[in-house]
């Protein structure tokens, strides 16, 4: 396994291995690996010859309140990690690598400052501009994202259609602790208490599915049943509760088609995301 410091040797290590005939597949992260990111490499590991993972904390995608600073940084358990999964190279390049005075960014308009837009407004436009760079850096045929970050894997679709890129993107679905917690690297922020309590989130996601599979397609009341479950528990403050036609990423209000139900809560001092798809 390679570990790649310098954007130029990462763009000649691709350039060479395409030129050889070989599929590149890569999975961008900000480190700290836990087994959701893990099966992401997996499933680039089915889907190309070579895979690349990338390791950077980004600062442009973290608020000026956010946890840039304290966000986990684990690199030698991460690279041990990669290792057992035959990965063929880390990007672990510098911010001062990456950014030299930047000017220019890449903005996906509707569904940036939407649902954690919101509350986020800065957010996606940093994940847009850095997933972009990553691409013209590490050359891949396929990337692959998490479902975990929902409406991230959206704009990034988008993004590559709107803008081009001949990349294909695949998305790996959520694992979850054996309780249902969505694993994140914000979860090592809770409390004991706080990450029980945390459970209800996917607990309130299968209870919305069920009573959507039993009929009901009133979106406001589907919400207000989540909204009791997660305040009954004393999980935290809700930053949203939403849901969106699948396809378009647009809130509606009268279930049809294929959605996806999405919640964003402040638990202790994580801000947890969650999410689930709804067939009928
Ligand atoms: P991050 O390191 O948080 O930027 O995440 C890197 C990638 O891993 C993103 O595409 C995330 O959606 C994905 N990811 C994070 N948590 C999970 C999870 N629990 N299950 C599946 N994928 C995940």
């Amino acid at each position: 396994m390679e570990i790649i410091r310098n954007i130029k040797e990462m763009q000649c290590f691709s350039d060479k291995n395409r030129a050889d005939g070989k599929k590149i597949s890569f999975v961008p992260t900000m480190g700290n690996l836990h087994e959701g990111h893990i099966s992401l490499v997996r499933l680039a590991k089915r889907l190309g010859d070579i895979v690349v993972v990338s390791i950077f904390v980004n600062p442009t995608q973290f608020g000026p309140n956010e946890d840039y600073r304290s966000y986990p940084r684990t690199f030698e358990a991460d690279k041990n990690k990669l290792a057992n999964e035959n990965v063929d190279v880390i990007f672990y390049p510098e911010a001062s690598e990456m950014y030299e005075n930047p000017k220019t960014f890449v903005y996906v308009e509707d569904y940036s400052n939407i649902l954690c837009g919101k509350s986020r407004p800065t957010h996606f436009r940093g994940v847009t501009t850095v997933v972009a760079k990553l691409f013209n850096i590490v050359k891949p045929d396929i990337a692959v994202f998490g479902e975990k970050d929902a409406q991230q894997a959206f704009i990034i679709k988008k993004m590559v259609k709107d803008l081009n890129f001949d990349i294909k993107i695949e998305t790996g679905k959520i694992i979850r602790e054996s309780n249902g917690l969505a694993l994140s690297s914000r979860n090592g922020y809770l409390t004991e208490g706080e990450h029980n309590r945390a459970s209800y989130i996917y607990k309130s996601l299968l209870k919305a599915k069920e009573t959507i599979e039993n009929g009901e397609r009133d979106g406001n009341k589907i919400k207000e049943a989540i909204r009791k479950i997660l305040n009954e528990n004393n999980v935290g403050k809700i930053d949203y509760i939403e849901i969106v036609d699948d396809d378009t990423f647009t809130p509606i209000n009268k279930i049809q088609g294929n959605i996806r139900i999405l919640i964003a809560i402040y638990v202790g001092k994580a801000r947890l995301i969650d999410n689930m798809r709804v067939e009928i």
